[in-house]
């Protein structure tokens, strides 16, 4: 009865608001947004802003696409009545200022008297960082509904865009984990799985690579729709630091960023920290932490392209679940603010209270109307910077070199590698054109087969940035002390990392070129006649293939024994009508094939379907995650296990290769990780999700292995696989402080032996992925033990930081070591590192297929 009357009410509430009306959050979901312990879904997010879009004449809500797990992506587009009726208009004169060649000062003054600043605001990339999403709604009500004179003034001067969650799934998956265990004691546990499917906390790393679809949707916005020239991204951080952090970032500072671009972001920054203390918040900092010398991340990639990129970090609560800090518990933030006593950085200090979802909304939204104030002030000024930093660049690039990169198909080991490079790029933003005929620059002859990237562009800065070798500063913590941690990797030129070659032009030539809109793979190519269909390793698309091949149950060999230079392709009989189905699966995916009589039987082995499994450890890890996505995206097949599952005898049999990510032993074996000091009152994950594979795990993964399992062992579960297996294998970083060694995600170089099996496909050196002080030795006098990488004799850094080079000169990167019927392949590098290490894929593919 009760409830039937609720319904009744809701109707006539309903009724009453429908013809115009919008709800407040507050209505439309029963209480305030940021109450205690109460949170509100992806699924009520995006209703809520299709309630707004319909009922408001100022917001747009378009659907970008689908997420990995097939959730709507929104973008929520807020102006005035005005500008929302003219955004065609708007759009192009953002997209000129954005692209300015040819635009002269007079015409810039016009379409930036016309124009508007278009802010982009981010939320929630990190999906326990929850407040923002919840934040989402309330903002775009503001926006919708408002009509006092701060707001008319935002709204005539900017175009607010907003994407209240760049990860819908993991923000319904902490919300749900979250409800489940409220008012239990898992109330605010951590979730046992990994919040972005493939990512976790790396989605967040992925903005100069784009392998994740919620990434090339935002990439879409910023570099291909929208063009927008204020960027901010929100996040929360540990809970016992200041209660918000805004720029100016902490050194070093990239020296491919404009200077122009940081001194605006470092003004942006200060601007909120000014409006926020006259406003009453307490312990908004600026300088710790973190900086922007990398630019994998949501909030700084935009500086790359010339534009503001604004990140915001806000002390966390427990999800929902609101804390106290007692007088005295608030410590300072990264080496710059060692405390949490009154300094520059630090002018209104937070020294004790509660903490509540709140309060973390509060700050966020206060910070988002500052920057939105600011850009309305400054409209003039930012437009004339966006145009004029976008000229200097283009400018740049016709006078000073390099003047262009240069990639020759032809000379390519791998041509499918260097296609995705150019491919990635374009997401990026970046002109891609093709030589109309060969040419050469000195001695060097380039074929019609090369694509140019100039470097005059607008984002000149993300360009070379991305294709040049990273010097990363020497910066100690304290003299001759150790050095201090890089915010994150050091080092990600691309080519280096996907095995591309790459000629830097630094003179300047007309090459007569035309543009290319999308690089693609192209048809594959079979030539010749006979009945063996032969393709080889180095074409990466091989193993997409292949897997395909299997998958529709023909049978596919490789050449293993026999003529050098065809050895390890792979083959397939020209049977029946087996061309006209490969013509098919290779349909865009740019191999060479060639058909031809000169193969004999004897030599060639059949590939099986092998099972592959992957451990999932509960306690998360980002390693396994890509691992998946690298392993989806070329089509293998897998199981995922969990301790239960290692624990079990009947995995013995039921698996083949067995992948362990890179993960300490005692994550592995016990599900512990160490990563300080825990509070003793921090809530405790549920029983069923505690704990690692045990001893038993341990003893059936050996027995996997001596039953002809193969286990490989990425990264620092090498240490794990040493350890736990009893290898004649030592690790001699194992205990070597950073002071000694350290390479912090940096690019080596290895020599490889490619007449092992696992090495097929490579050419004689490779660029690779080191980020563990790992290094092998041997501690027998077995010749059992294969190495079949090592890291290079003579010059082992190639790009990024690396101090203690002569530790791990010619020494083993890369083992194989068997164990009884079975082999464990031991990796001292990253061979799938973030799915960005194209170069060395086929490490892992190779052991996954032979
Ligand atoms: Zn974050």
């Amino acid at each position: 009865m009760r409830k039937t009357f609720k319904i009744f009410l809701l109707l006539i509430l309903a009724f009453n608001f429908s013809l115009s009306q919008i709800l407040s959050p507050e209505k439309f979901f029963g209480f305030k947004m940021g109450e205690d312990k109460k949170l509100i879904g992806w699924g009520e997010i995006y209703s809520y802003f299709n309630h707004v879009d319909k009922n408001s004449d100022r917001v747009i809500v378009e659907e970008l696409g689908k997420t990995t797990l097939g959730k709507p992506f929104i973008l929520a587009i807020a102006s005035s009545e005005k500008n929302i009726k003219e955004i065609q208009k708007l759009k192009s004169i953002q997209k000129q200022l954005a692209k300015p060649y040819g635009i002269n000062e007079t015409k810039a003054k016009e379409l930036i008297r016309d124009g508007k600043v278009f802010i982009l605001i981010t939320m929630n990339i990190h999906s326990t960082e929850i407040a923002a999403s919840q934040e989402s709604v309330e903002l775009i009500y503001e926006f919708a509904t408002r009509n006092d004179d701060e707001m008319r003034k935002i709204l005539d001067n900017c175009v607010i865009l907003m994407i209240p969650s760049l990860n819908p799934d993991g923000q319904q998956m902490v919300v749900d984990w979250y409800k489940k265990y409220v008012g239990t004691k898992y109330e605010a546990s951590p979730m046992p799985w990994l919040y972005h499917y493939y990512a976790g906390h790396d989605n967040n790393r992925d903005f100069h690579f784009f392998s994740l679809v919620e990434t090339r949707l935002t990439a879409k916005v910023l570099y291909h729709d929208w063009f927008p020239q204020v960027v901010y991204d929100q996040h929360q951080m540990g809970s016992n630091g200041p209660r918000f952090f805004v720029p100016p970032y902490s050194d070093p500072v990239n020296p491919n960023v404009l200077p122009e671009i940081m001194a605006l972001t470092n003004l942006f920054g200060k601007y909120i920290v000014f409006d926020m203390i006259q406003k009453g918040f307490k312990g908004v900092v600026t300088g710790g932490r973190f900086n922007a010398y990398f630019q994998g991340t949501m909030s700084k990639t935009p500086l790359w392209h010339n534009r503001v990129g604004i990140l915001s970090e806000a002390a966390s609560a427990r999800i929902a679940t609101p804390i106290y800090l007692p007088y005295g518990s608030i410590e300072g933030l990264g080496d710059e603010i060692p405390d949490n006593n009154l300094s520059n950085n630090n002018l209104n200090p937070f020294e004790e209270g509660w903490w509540r979802l709140r309060d973390i909304i509060d700050y966020e939204k206060a910070a988002t109307y500052a920057i939105l104030n600011f850009s309305a002030i400054n409209k003039e000024k930012i437009l004339w910077t966006f145009y004029s930093a976008n000229k200097k660049s283009i400018e740049k690039g016709l006078n000073e070199s390099p003047f262009a990169y240069l990639i020759d198909l032809n000379s390519q080991h791998d041509p499918n590698s260097a296609i995705e490079l150019l491919k990635r790029l374009q997401i990026g933003g970046v002109e891609i054109y093709k030589a109309k005929k060969s040419f050469s620059v000195g001695n060097t002859i380039f074929s019609e087969n090369t694509f140019i990237i100039p470097l005059s562009q607008p984002c000149r800065a993300f360009i070379k940035d991305v294709m040049e070798v990273q010097n990363y500063p020497d910066i100690r913590l304290y003299p001759d002390g150790p050095p201090k941690q890089p915010y994150d990797v050091t080092a990600w030129t691309l080519p280096l990392q996907m095995g591309v070659k790459v000629f830097e032009l630094n003179e300047k030539k007309e090459i007569p070129m035309e543009k290319i809109e999308n690089v693609e793979f192209g048809q594959s190519i079979i030539q010749g006649k006979g009945n063996y269909l032969v393709f080889e390793r180095r074409f990466i698309n091989s193993y997409r293939l292949v897997n395909l091949l299997l998958k529709e149950g023909l049978k596919v060999y490789y050449i293993a024994k026999g003529e050098d230079n065809l050895k390890g392709s792979f083959v397939v009989k020209n049977e029946k009508n087996v061309l006209e189905k490969i013509r098919n699966l290779s349909r865009n995916l740019g191999i060479e094939m060639k058909l031809t009589d000169g193969i004999v039987d004897t030599n060639l082995v059949e590939l099986k379907k092998k099972i592959i499994g992957i451990y999932q450890p509960w306690i998360t890890s980002m390693d396994e995650g890509w691992t998946r996505l690298v392993l989806d995206s070329f089509y293998f097949d897998y199981k995922v296990l969990h301790n239960q599952d290692l624990k079990e005898k009947k995995f013995i049999s039921e698996i083949d290769v067995l992948i362990l990510p890179s993960m300490g032993t005692n994550a592995i074996v016990d599900g512990r990780e160490f990563m300080g000091s825990q509070r003793v009152d921090a809530p405790q994950m549920p029983e069923e999700y505690t704990g690692g594979i045990g001893k038993q795990g341990v003893e059936n993964i050996k027995e996997c292995v001596k039953n002809g399992g193969i286990l490989i062992a990425l990264g620092e579960a090498s240490n794990f696989a040493i350890e736990q297996l009893g290898l004649p294998i030592r690790n001699v970083l194992r205990n070597v402080s950073t002071k000694e060694f350290f390479a912090p995600g940096t690019i080596v170089k290895l020599k490889v032996d490619n007449s092992n099996p696992i090495a097929y496909g490579f050419e004689n050196y490779v660029p690779a992925y080191m980020i563990n002080p790992i290094a092998f030795s041997t501690t027998s006098y077995s010749d059992k033990v294969s190495v079949i990488a090592t890291f290079d004799g003579d010059d082992v850094l190639m790009s990024g930081y690396l101090l203690g080079e002569s530790r791990i000169k010619g020494k083993p990167a890369l083992c194989e070591v068997p164990y009884e019927k079975g082999k464990i392949l031991m990796f001292a590098f990253r061979p799938q590192h973030r799915s960005q290490t194209w170069a060395t894929f086929k490490f892992l593919f190779n052991a996954l297929i032979n």
